[in-house]
């Protein structure tokens, strides 16, 4: 499904225990990889929260198809406690499929920033889940010259730089924020989540069985979370994905009706995939 909202288009695929993956082609990244969607393909980075097979089963098949493709190997970003145990799968595949293991496989900790290009960064953060997992958030960094400067021309300018003055201002700017399979104190804990232009937000469960107690011991978010918090939720725009396939799309869009504050309704987005 393509989404275009809070100035990205975004390609989605997400069906809670089936696949989650999205194409961000403005920081030419996947978040995540589900089963490896065609246009995965297409996007020289990854950045996978935990590996769960829903999120990461394509792993394999995204390195050796663009091998295969003649494309540059991709970059793939990992919590650090599991990027030896990737590295191995991609190892042992190479001994069936020559070209598994082209790419650069970095470990990453809670905390950690990476220069993705021009004024393009992420950082990963630490997300309450079943097995170890790292959310991330795509950040632009907007540089302004400092009202002080304005009014110099070039030249002058070059000389303040050369002086060793810092005529810019810079406003790192949360684009968009993925914290992938998490609970809802994630919510509370990480600022990013809260502030990011556009929240990928995974709302599992919705209704009574399983209720939000449940829900947060397996890792996942409940409807009544997130309408309970309301308040804390300054972004853009909210897609909220992931729904299990126990509910139908009209069971889930009028749950999230009812049960949303306006505030935050009129903000959200639901990624439902219908049955085919
Ligand atoms: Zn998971």
């Amino acid at each position: 499904m393509r989404l275009e909202i809070a100035g990205h288009v975004i390609e989605a695929h997400s069906v809670g225990g089936i696949e989650t993956s999205f194409q961000v082609p403005s920081f030419d990244c996947n978040l995540d990889i589900g089963r490896c969607p065609p246009p995965a393909l297409r996007r020289s980075r990854l950045f996978l929260t935990h590996a769960h097979m829903d999120h990461a089963a394509g792993l394999p098949y995204y390195v050796a198809m663009r091998a295969m493709q003649n494309l540059s190997p991709p970059k793939i970003f990992c919590p650090a406690g599991i990027r030896d145990e990737l590295y191995q799968i991609l190892r042992l595949w190479t001994q069936l499929d020559s070209s598994a293991d082209r790419c650069e496989l970095v470990g990453i900790n809670p905390g950690q920033r990476f220069a993705l290009g021009g004024d393009r960064y992420v950082e990963a953060f630490r997300v309450p889940h079943r097995v170890e997992t790292l959310g991330y958030c795509l950040i632009r960094q907007r540089r302004k010259l400092h009202p002080r400067y304005q009014g110099l021309n070039g030249r002058a300018l070059v000389e303040k730089t050369q002086q060793g003055e810092t005529i810019h201002t810079v406003t790192n700017i949360p684009e968009i924020c993925f914290p992938g399979d998490t609970n809802i104190t994630v919510v509370e804990k990480q600022p990013l989540v809260r502030t990011a232009r556009l929240l990928l937000l995974e709302c599992t469960f919705i209704g009574d069985r399983p209720g939000p107690t449940w829900a947060r011991k397996g890792g996942h978010i409940h409807l009544d979370d997130l309408a309970e918090r309301a308040e804390l939720f300054e972004n853009e725009a909210i897609v909220l994905t992931h729904f299990s396939r126990r509910y139908t799309p009209d069971v889930i869009r009028k749950a999230v009706r009812e049960r949303l504050p306006a505030k935050l309704l009129e903000r959200v987005q639901l990624l439902i995939h219908e049955p085919a």
